[in-house]
C-alpha cells in the first residue's frame, strides 16, 4: 500500500471520525421496512404469464400433426389463383401443395366447411420445420427481424391480419407458436370463410429459418381444443415468388434425365463432369480419383451428400471384409469369426 502523506493521513482520520456506523437502535426500523415489503409483496410474481386461455389448451404433443385431415365438417383450404407473374406477391402451387410468398405480404387463404362446426370454435395457424432434423425446433423468426419490430408477439412468424380477434399462443411446454381466430361462418351469399395469413421472415433468414423448408398446418378447433380438421402445405418466403414457384413447377415435371440436360445447358462449361466418362481408372480397380460437381440448390445437394456419404460408407466397409494380401504361406486369410482348420 502507498504511504500515507501526512495531510493526505489527517484528512483520512477526519473522514473516518465522521462517519456514522448504523447503531443498533435502527433494527427496528429495518423490520418494520421489511414487513412493509412482504405486506406489499405480490405473490404471482413467480407465475409466469398465463397467455393460453383455458378455453384453448395447447396441444400435448411436441411435434405438430402435419396430415390432412378433413374431419366430419370436410374442412378445406383453397388459395386464390394468382399465377405466376412477377409482379404477384403471393402465389399457390396446387401441384406442389406450396404456397410462395413475400415477407409480411398478405396471403389469403379460404376455409371451407360442409358442416358448421360448434360455436366458439378456432382456426388456429402454425408453422413447423418440414424436415425430419428441424421438426424438433421451434419455428421463429430471425433475431434481425425480430429487433425491428415492437410488437408484443414479434417472435411469432405467421400473423393472422384482419382480425382484432387473433390471439398469439406459445406453448407452455412446446414453446411453439400458434395464431388463433375465431372460426366465423361465411358471409350471407359466400361459401366460405377467409383468413388472412402473413410470414414475417424471408425462408432464407439468417439465425431464423435459414432456408430450411417449413410447413403451416391449419386446424379447425372446437372451444376445447378438440381439433376437428387439419390442413398443412409447405410455404416459402422469398423475394419473386411468382418466378420462384414456376421453376419449381417445371423441375418436378421434368424426368431426372431432362433436369441433368437443362442443367448442363445452363451450367459453365466446367459442369462436364469427367466422371461421367470416366468409369474405370486403374488396373488395381482402385478408384481414388477426386471430383467436384456443382449442385444447384441446397435440398438437391443434401441429398446428394447422403447418397456419396452411403456410397463412401459401403466402400470403407468392403475394404474391411477384403483381404489386404494373400498369406504367403498359400492359405486362405481368415475373416473375423472364422475357424481355423487346424484348431
Ligand atoms: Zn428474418
Amino acid at each position: 500500500m502507498a504511504e500515507l502523506t501526512p495531510s493526505q493521513e489527517n484528512s483520512f482520520l477526519e473522514l473516518w471520525g465522521n462517519m456514522q456506523t448504523p447503531s443498533i437502535s435502527d433494527e427496528g426500523t429495518w423490520a418494520e421496512d421489511l414487513n412493509a415489503l412482504a405486506a406489499g409483496f405480490d405473490e404471482n410474481i413467480f407465475e409466469l404469464r398465463n397467455e393460453v386461455p383455458p378455453s384453448a389448451p395447447p396441444s400435448a404433443s411436441s411435434v405438430p400433426e402435419t396430415c390432412d385431415y378433413p374431419g366430419d365438417c370436410d374442412f378445406t383450404l383453397r388459395f386464390q389463383k394468382s399465377g405466376t407473374a412477377k409482379s404477384v406477391t403471393s402465389t399457390f402451387s396446387e401441384s406442389l401443395n406450396k404456397l410462395y410468398c413475400q415477407l409480411a405480404k398478405t396471403s389469403p387463404v379460404e376455409v371451407l366447411v360442409a358442416k358448421d362446426p360448434p360455436l366458439g370454435s378456432v382456426l388456429r395457424a402454425t408453422a413447423v420445420y418440414k424436415k425430419t432434423e428441424h421438426v424438433a425446433e421451434v419455428v421463429r423468426r430471425c433475431p434481425h427481424h425480430q429487433n425491428e419490430d415492437q410488437m408484443e408477439f414479434r417472435s411469432h412468424l405467421i400473423r393472422i391480419e384482419g382480425s382484432q380477434l387473433a390471439c398469439y399462443y406459445e406453448d407452455p411446454s412446446t414453446k411453439r407458436h400458434s395464431v388463433t381466430v375465431p372460426y366465423e361462418p361465411p358471409q350471407l351469399g359466400s361459401e366460405r370463410t377467409t383468413i388472412l395469413l402473413s410470414f414475417m421472415c424471408n425462408s432464407s433468414c439468417m439465425g431464423g429459418m435459414n432456408r430450411r423448408p417449413i410447413r403451416t398446418i391449419l386446424t379447425l378447433e372446437t372451444p376445447e381444443g378438440l381439433v376437428l380438421g387439419r390442413r398443412s402445405f409447405e410455404v416459402r418466403v422469398c423475394a419473386c415468388p411468382g418466378r420462384d414457384r414456376k421453376t419449381e413447377e417445371e423441375n418436378r415435371n421434368k424426368s431426372p434425365k431432362e433436369m441433368k440436360e437443362t442443367k448442363k445447358r445452363k451450367c459453365v462449361p466446367k459442369v462436364e463432369v469427367p466422371a461421367l466418362k470416366r468409369t474405370k481408372s486403374g488396373s488395381s480397380g482402385e478408384d481414388d480419383e477426386v471430383f467436384t460437381l456443382q449442385i444447384k440448390g441446397r435440398e438437391r445437394f443434401e441429398t446428394l451428400k447422403k447418397i456419396n456419404y452411403g456410397l463412401e460408407l459401403e466402400e470403407k466397409e468392403r475394404k474391411k471384409l477384403k483381404p489386404k494380401a494373400v498369406p504367403p504361406s498359400g492359405k486362405r486369410l481368415l475373416l473375423k469369426g472364422e475357424r481355423s482348420e487346424s484348431e
